[in-house]
């Protein structure tokens, strides 16, 4: 289908300094928890992106010194000439499709300990860390200190000009770099021409950038990624305030602007917080201070609102981190005028966590994302079928939707049979919870895909026995029944069922998202971690229940640290008048309530009740499943997949539908099932 003419806008090319992007579509540096550990899988990510469409992609914040170290975490890294080839490897992908290659350089400055590198880690006036727990205090720099870091920043460039990129960064962006501490008056208390009025702490930044440009000469064009808001108030940077003071007194000196927000969990915010194009109101200001382009980001999926913002001025280029990660060809799908096949981000920030929990990049959306070299894996393409088989897949949960729909597209004939009249299993029930409707996509998009297949009929309210399945003659069968939540509080410390728990009123997640009413006080039992007992204790503090959420942890949903989000939740639930009580293992209940012991002393508390919800532990529904195994001669093949095989998050259980349909056919290649990349050393000399 030819593409929307609103759109051309989006296709125009745009001259940057010396280079000229193809498109208006803009890949920003985005974490990948892969550079230097998996460099032929990281390069081969990036150029997907390429491939896909995006005309300039960027690699993630790229280390120019020892001093800069963020281990364990994977990082990008250019502190010696060794470091050069596997960028070199990134850009040449990136040029392969005709797209240009940008590197974020970074000083993480006071942000990090350094504890690979265990050098003193540096900052404008010394100090504690920032975000840090770890014992370790930075050094303030002295002149020549400041010169050396120059020196190192400027070597960088050099070495990323000689890698091929096209675009330079400077990065003065969210609280992980050195310029903005620099920019700082909160943190910077020099007394130097580095210190004191905002001239002087922009010092440094104005120095990395002539000094960028007289390096790279007319060859790249160099970018300052800025972040013109931190939410702080006077106290830190704003747009209306130093923020802005800081475009104007840059204005011209960069090719580009990359405008964002500061810190990261405000700049990644997730969907549910905010909107698409949250950022306008901080950086719509930059485009009147600058003729230089502007590129800035706001989770866009909308082709609408991508070519409205270049439209009114806001933005010159549409720069994007999740939704090129959820769909890698969202830029060639609006080409194309396949506007229905963007595969749209949901904001669960589940790709953050794998730099965060220091693994490779995933992707609730995607499953293909960190795969594409180790497994081979494609986002727009899967193998052919190889047999003429049919197959019946039975749950229509993300597992068994993602398994239907890459079956399909493999060719083969596929029965998707669901038990209720509602496609999307979890997804579709955990999506009325507050402020995660936008989950919903996971389901709506495998929907709208398996529509186009003829060779995939869909059964509603097709609740199937092993009778069932065996009588309908398919030889390979999928079981994707899902999970259900238990109602014994068995979970991560509570082992066995807690005593007295069966004779109390109890209500599972599950019967919450049905619509079972709760009565009275809500007590929750959050063993869990991640979102569910933090939304279903939203919910119902916000249908007007007294809700305490009692949990073994330090902090309610400590994995959503993964997530940047844990922070929020927490001020939410306390904001709402939830009473979070943490460090509390639920030992007993009694007809007085439940009894909670300290996690450290094992003393107990009372806590009365009406209704208690544990939010613990899940079983898989795998009762089908073991039912067919014992008559498996009937069946070439028999497999569970997703929470079914064993309950876990909603990316994991897509990227268990899509593993299975792309390999059912296709033996692994060995007992790892992908391939592996070993780091090589260097001969010492
Ligand atoms: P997953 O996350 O693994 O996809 P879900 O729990 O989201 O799992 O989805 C499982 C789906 O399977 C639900 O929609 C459920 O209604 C459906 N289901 C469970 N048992 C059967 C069955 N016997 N026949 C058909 N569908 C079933
Ligand atoms: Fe978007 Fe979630 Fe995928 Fe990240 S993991 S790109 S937030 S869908």
């Amino acid at each position: 289908m030819p593409r929307d003419k609103r759109y051309d806008v989006l296709f125009e090319p745009l001259r940057i300094g010396p280079v000229t992007a193809p498109n208006r579509f803009y890949q920003v540096p985005h974490c990948s928890g892969m550079p230097l550990v998996v460099p032929q899988s990281y390069a081969r990510m990036r150029e997907i992106k390429a491939e896909g469409g995006w005309g300039v992609v960027t690699t993630e914040a790229c280390s120019i010194h020892a001093t800069s170290d963020a281990g364990p975490t994977p990082e990008d890294k250019l502190w010696d000439d060794d470091d050069i080839a596997d960028l070199a490897a990134v850009a040449e992908g990136i040029h392969r499709h005709g797209a240009l290659a940008a590197v974020e350089t970074l000083h993480h400055g006071a942000a990090v300990a350094n504890r690979f590198s265990r050098e003193i880690p540096i900052s404008p006036s010394g100090g504690p860390l920032i975000r840090h727990r770890d014992p370790v205090q930075s050094r303030t720099m002295d002149k020549s200190d400041i010169r050396e870091f120059r020196r190192w920043h400027l070597d960088a460039v050099k070495r990323a000009k000689k890698a091929g990129f096209d675009i330079i960064y400077v990065y003065a962006g969210h609280e992980v770099s050195l310029p903005l501490q620099f920019l700082w008056r909160r943190f910077n208390k020099r007394t130097d021409e580095y210190g004191g009025s905002l001239e002087n702490r922009t010092r440094l930044l104005r120095e990395l950038l002539e000094e960028t440009r007289a390096a790279v000469g007319d060859k790249c064009a160099v970018a300052l990624r800025f972040a013109v808001e931190e939410f702080l108030g006077p106290a830190g940077i704003t747009s209306e305030g130093e923020g802005r003071e800081i475009v104007e007194m840059l204005a011209e000196l960069p090719d580009l602007w990359d405008v964002t927000v500061a810190g990261w969990a405000n700049d990644s915010a997730t969907s549910r917080y905010a909107e698409e194009g949250w950022q306008e109101p901080h950086v719509a200001f930059v485009k009147s201070v600058t003729r230089k382009p502007v590129v800035g980001t706001g989770r866009f999926t909308s082709p609408d609102v991508m070519a409205s913002q270049i439209r009114r001025g806001v933005l010159d280029l549409i720069g994007t981190a999740r939704p090129s990660i959820a769909d890698p060809f969202l830029p060639a799908k609006i080409r194309d005028g396949r506007l229905d096949d963007i595969r749209e981000c949901i904001g669960c920030n589940v790709c953050v966590t794998g730099n965060n929990t220091a693994v490779p990049i995933r992707c609730t959306q995607n499953p293909t994302m960190g795969e594409e070299w180790r497994r081979g894996w494609h986002p727009e393409r899967v193998p052919k079928r190889t047999g003429a088989g049919a197959v019946l897949v039975v749950g229509a949960g993300p597992a068994g939707l993602e398994c239907a729909r890459v079956l399909g597209e493999r060719g083969y004939r596929v029965s998707l049979a669901e038990a209720t009249r509602e496609l999307g299993g979890r997804v579709a029930r955990e999506a009325r919870l507050p402020g995660l409707a936008s989950w919903a996509r996971v389901r709506d998009w495998r929907v709208g895909q398996i529509n186009k297949l003829a060779n995939v009929e869909v059964f509603l309210e097709s609740r199937l026995t092993a009778d069932d399945v065996l009588a309908m003659d398919i030889e390979h069968v999928v079981i994707a029944t899902g999970s259900e939540w238990r109602k014994d509080g068995v979970g991560r410390e509570t082992l066995a069922p807690v005593p007295g728990i069966a004779e109390a009123y109890v209500l599972t997640p599950d019967d919450i998202m049905n619509g079972a009413a709760a009565k009275g006080p809500v007590l929750i039992y959050d063993d869990d971690h991640y979102y569910v007992a933090c939304s279903i204790g939203e919910k119902l503090r916000r249908a007007g229940h007294a809700v305490t959420l009692a949990t073994p942890a330090a902090e309610a949903a400590v994995w959503t640290h993964n997530t940047l989000e844990q922070k929020r939740i927490q001020a939410q639930l306390i904001e709402l008048g939830v009473d979070i009580l943490s460090h509390r293992i639920l030992a007993s209940v009694t007809s007085r309530g439940a009894r909670l012991a300290c996690w450290f002393t094992g003393r107990e508390i009372e806590r009365p009740f009406a209704t208690l919800i544990p939010v613990s532990g899940r079983d898989p529904a795998d009762a089908l499943y073991h039912e067919l195994i014992s008559r498996r001669d009937k069946l070439k093949t028999l497999v569970r997949i997703g929470d079914c095989r064993a309950p876990g998050t909603i990316a994991a259980a897509v990227y268990s539908g899509y593993l299975h349909a792309h390999d059912f056919d296709n033996p692994r290649r060995d007992d790892v099932g992908f391939w592996r990349e070993r780091v090589k050393a260097r001969e010492q000399d």
